[in-house]
């Protein structure tokens, strides 16, 4: 109905988008620790980077907090998706805390390859935002070893002891094409430099970069939902303007768009971050629909089957460990 009045208002609506399969199971190791243990449950840092996701979660009894030592003795604290170093983890101990880990089978992966190239006497490269978790639990597990490369500026400063032991790892929420090109550049002052043994940006990343791309070019508009210190999400904006989208914003709730940006636009993308709970992008689709834009077509690029096991202190019959 309504088609004559609407011009060619439509949504692109990217798929895959939202939840990837380590934070789907980060958010169900939280759930189920309330379930088993009851409240409180302390959870060291956000255990994916959403808001709502997190409000949700502190409105049903999880505390948050920043380091394991503001957990009280023999409290039950989770570590998020992102990963912990192993320093964390021995203060963990030292407090006789009990733990579960949630963090990402995909982001474990790293942190091996960082302890075996380390093992190896290499100096190790690694890809990553300054300040992100991620990269702190990550660099954490061989701090001597590892340097880390954000900006093209960082690329000139790092030293290596041997040009032919040089490895680069990345974190798993990077742009592929923005980490290639800083592969790059390494690669001209290190010409002998290791690629990784396999991917360190995530299939969830990629995916969701690879749907933002496949229709960006036809957007207007292109909203991303997620949170600010969500790498993925904040990505997935450089990437749709990059990929030819005019515009692209990040917003956390479909209140938080602003009426002025659909000036003049017909065609508005519709993605989300991988720590984002889908209601949060129906409610956005609801938001549009009231103003015009009903017309909602899914743009798939990949079907995505993974999922992973309950980090084992939640599973059946291991739950006395905890
Ligand atoms: Fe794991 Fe990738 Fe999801 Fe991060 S974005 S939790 S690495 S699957």
């Amino acid at each position: 109905d309504g088609a004559a009045g609407t011009g060619g208002k439509r949504v692109l609506l990217a798929k895959p988008r939202g939840y990837c399969a380590g934070v789907d199971r980060a958010v169900i190791t939280v759930e189920k620790a309330l379930e088993m243990y009851g409240p409180p449950v302390y959870v060291r840092k956000e255990i994916v980077h959403n808001r709502h996701v997190v409000d949700t979660l502190r409105e049903r009894g999880v505390i948050f907090v920043d380091e394991t030592s503001e957990v009280p003795e023999g409290g039950l604290v989770v570590f998020s998706a992102h990963g912990v170093s192993p320093a964390v983890r021995a203060e963990a101990e030292e407090r006789n805390l009990r733990t579960i880990d949630a963090t990402c089978p995909l982001v474990t992966k790293v942190h091996k390859e960082v302890n075996r190239f380390a093992r190896n006497d290499f100096d190790i490269m690694l890809i990553g935002h300054e300040g992100h978790e991620e990269v702190e639990g990550t660099s954490g597990e061989a701090p001597e070893h590892v340097q880390l490369v954000d900006t093209p500026e960082d690329v000139d400063k790092v030293q290596v002891r041997d040009p032919s032991k040089v490895v680069w790892l990345s974190q798993t929420t990077l742009s592929v094409d923005e980490t290639m090109e800083r592969v790059e550049q390494l690669r001209a002052r290190f010409p002998e430099i290791a690629d990784p043994p396999s991917d360190d940006i995530c299939y969830a990343t990629s995916n969701r970069q690879v749907a933002v791309k496949a229709m960006a070019a036809e957007c207007d508009l292109v909203l991303v939902v997620g949170s600010r210190n969500s790498s993925n999400s904040q990505r997935l904006v450089e990437v749709a303007l990059q990929a030819g989208a005019r515009r692209a914003h990040l917003v956390d709730y479909a209140h938080e768009v602003d009426e002025s940006w659909l000036d003049g636009v017909e065609t508005v993308g519709v993605t989300s971050g991988a720590s984002v709970p889908d209601v949060l992008v129906m409610e956005l689709l609801q938001w549009l629909s009231d103003r015009g834009w009903a017309d909602v077509q899914e743009v798939t690029t990949a079907n995505e089957k993974i999922s992973f096991a309950l980090p084992r202190e939640l599973r059946a019959g291991a739950g006395s460990s905890v």
